[in-house]
């Protein structure tokens, strides 16, 4: 299939020495013809970015970016605004409707804006406004209608001019649930009939599930995986996927062999090879995978139901083992709160996960024998004989050995609490530290997103390997 959109190596960078925001980083991708991209990641991930600079509307600070074969980080301002206007179409969260101009009116701009003849335009609007059915609308003002409608004429404003390219920010982030899903089945039926290429942003899951042919995750100005929705969600790549896509367990183990592993205190046949032995891993469990029923021989875990909640359709329970493991088991079936039961996993719905990092890995260096500076602070450490001062090392911190405090002052170095990952018996905590390197903790306490911390480590826990 035809290749209408190349991304090469792009990175787009705020602020400058010293305080650089890496907002797109090192990011490549190619999308087909007709295709239909859902572009998303947490709040601050760089989809915006991402999606700007695809738009023309940010230039790359490096990198390529080829739309039908020309690549627009080369353009000048004059052939910008052209090739924009002729090959690309926006649609954005807030409407931007111009309220003293009618829907048609509204609709038209872009096309009376280059002259378009009257008779042209004419037909044009009549004709995507029929496909959008707001012909009945098309001499009220924008104050006149609802939010639906108002989208509507922001959805035929974009394709009026027949793009090659939709590129959509969140769209329907300011409609309610039910206007949403209509829209939703608009847009895919607008995407059969018209086979443009539409580029979406979205920090909704489902909506990226629903819409998309294939879906990009990111996260800090990453991808971090490519794929269809079907491979995202039964095959994430990582535990930061699989906890962004979907619910999921997402616990700690250890490969003991090819297919054989280790979680929650027990041994767990699996289908993953290649690991290794005695390899860290993260295990991801879908809770619909888990068959829960009446304490049986049939067992893998036993447990107690702490609650149980009915969602609709299944019932979400939660379930303690004796190890001090808990699960997410989502079923038909109701097993009330304080209910024994038994848990079984088919080896095949184990997902084993190679495990990014096993622990905080910093380059820092000597001051003395018994201080080293790492994240731009001065750590006491163990004495470390034989090292010069102002020598380079590697600094290792377990993640359970980061201590945060409440009170940013207790702290020898302050930061932001950003991802947190519950892990069955544990949280694993992204902080981004005001060093700007992120620091990596394991904790039984209840952090918040974007909870201010101070971070302490004790000398004793400050491994320094000699470079
Ligand atoms: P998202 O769309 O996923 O929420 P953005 O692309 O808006 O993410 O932002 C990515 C990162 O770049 C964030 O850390 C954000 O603070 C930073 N950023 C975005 N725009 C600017 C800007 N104009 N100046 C400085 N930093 C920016």
């Amino acid at each position: 299939m035809e290749s209408i959109l190349k991304v090469e190596h792009l990175e787009k960078y705020y602020g400058n020495r010293g305080n650089v925001t890496k907002a797109v980083d090192d990011i490549s991708f190619t999308v087909t013809q007709g295709e239909y991209i859902g572009i998303m990641g947490a709040s601050g991930s760089g989809k915006t970015t991402l999606l700007n600079c695809i738009s023309t509307i940010d230039s790359a600070t490096a990198g390529h970016i080829f739309i039908r074969g020309q690549d627009v980080t080369q353009l000048k301002a004059k052939e910008l605004s052209r090739f924009r206007r002729e090959q690309l179409g926006f649609i954005f969260q807030e409407f931007n409707l111009l309220d003293t101009l009618t829907a048609f009116e509204n609709i038209a701009l872009a096309l009376t804006v280059i002259g378009t003849p009257a008779k042209e335009i004419d037909g044009r609007v009549h004709n995507v406004a029929k496909r959008l059915e707001i012909d009945s609308i098309l001499g009220k003002y924008p104050y006149q209608l609802s939010g639906g409608q108002q989208q509507r004429i922001a959805i035929a404003r974009a394709i009026v001019n027949e793009p090659r390219v939709l590129l959509l920010d969140e769209p329907l982030g300011a409609l309610d649930l039910k206007l949403r899903q209509d829209m939703q089945y608009e847009l895919i039926r607008l995407k059969h009939e018209l086979g443009i290429t539409f580029i979406y942003v979205t920090h909704d899951q489902e909506e990226a599930l629903t819409l998309s042919d294939t879906i990009v995750v990111m996260s800090e100005g990453r991808i971090q995986q490519i794929g269809t929705p079907i491979d995202i969600y039964n095959e994430p790549i990582n535990s930061f996927v699989a906890d962004f896509i979907g619910e999921s367990n997402i616990l700690n183990g250890l490969m003991i062999k090819d297919k054989q592993v280790s979680f929650a205190g027990h041994d767990f046949e699996c289908v993953d090879e290649g690991f290794g032995e005695q390899a860290p891993v993260d295990v991801v469990i879908r809770p619909e995978d888990i068959y829960i029923f009446d304490p049986s021989e049939a067992a893998m875990l036993t447990g107690t139901v702490t609650s149980s909640i009915f969602k609709g359709v299944h019932y979400e329970m939660m379930v303690q083992t004796p190890e001090g493991y808990e699960f997410m088991v989502q079923d038909y079936h109701c097993f009330e709160a304080g209910q024994e039961v038994g848990l079984l996993v088919k080896p095949f719905d184990i997902h084993v996960m190679k495990k990014e990092r096993v622990c905080n890995t910093f380059e820092g260096k000597m001051i003395d024998s018994t201080h080293v500076e790492f994240l731009g602070t001065t750590f006491e450490c163990n004495e470390v004989p034989d090292m010069e001062p102002d020598a380079p090392v590697k600094v290792e911190v377990d993640f359970r050995h980061v201590i945060l405090e409440d009170n940013e002052e207790d702290g020898k170095l302050t930061g932001e609490v950003k991802f947190i990952l519950y892990k069955g018996n544990h949280y694993h905590l992204t902080v981004f530290t005001d060093w700007d390197e992120d620091i990596f903790v394991d904790t039984t306490d209840v952090w918040d997103d974007g909870d201010r911390v101070g971070i302490r480590i004790a000398p004793e826990n400050i491994r320094i390997i000699h470079n």
